[in-house]
């Protein structure tokens, strides 16, 4: 599986990392041993002095395509969940200000924290209707609402399958809403997909 993540499709957090709004969505790649499943801990890497969450909304493809339609779009997932795409933004803006690609700041063992999944009939409401948000010890650090992603789901899947062919079991992390911040050791970071619990995990 291939985990494919999008940047900037908020407005607000576009702004709060001072980039500008993109007009195609911004996409990168995560590896399969970035997973983190739901009850792991989350281990700082020592390369990196600012890890940053960033909650967002997770679709699971669970059909082979590849030039998807956008109205056909939605035949291609049917589970979604909410994860974290950790991201060491002190490697990333170095990175960033050299023109260089993000992996390493990005892409490392553990990077891409995976809720438990949800079918859609279970959630009894469409795609674009999903909220989502992420507590930090206890409080409400970052909510997000499906609606206000500058590229939906459907467009996502029409746009990077013109590129890349998805396959069943791949994650797309959808990008996140504003409010992104740091983590330090002894925190608990938690998940919710409109209002249940799907991903839970301890930094140290
Ligand atoms: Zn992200």
């Amino acid at each position: 599986m291939k985990i494919i993540c999008i940047g900037r499709n908020y407005t607000a957090h576009a702004a709060e990392l001072k980039n500008d709004i993109p007009d195609e969505p911004v996409v990168f790649l995560k590896p399969d041993t970035a997973r983190l499943k739901s009850g792991e801990t989350f281990y700082i890497p020592s390369f990196t002095n600012d890890v940053h969450y960033e909650a967002e909304l997770l679709v699971r493809i669970n059909r082979m395509g590849k030039f998807i339609d956008e109205k056909f779009a939605h035949k291609y997932y049917n589970e979604v969940s909410v994860g974290i795409d950790f991201t060491a933004r002190d490697l990333q803006s170095n990175l960033k200000s050299k023109g260089l690609p993000w992996e390493r700041a990005k892409a490392f063992d553990g990077s891409a924290g995976i809720g438990e999944w949800v079918s859609l009939d279970e959630l009894n409401s469409p795609i674009d209707e999903l909220t989502f948000s992420l507590e930090k010890n206890g409080e409400r650090v970052q909510y997000g609402r499906a609606s206000d992603m500058l590229f939906g789901v459907n467009a996502l899947i029409a746009n990077i399958s013109r590129f890349i062919t998805l396959k069943v079991g791949d994650v797309i992390f959808t990008g996140t809403p504003a409010g992104v911040s740091s983590v330090k050791r002894g925190d608990l970071l938690t998940c919710y997909l409109d209002g249940r619990q799907v991903f839970d995990c301890k930094i140290d």
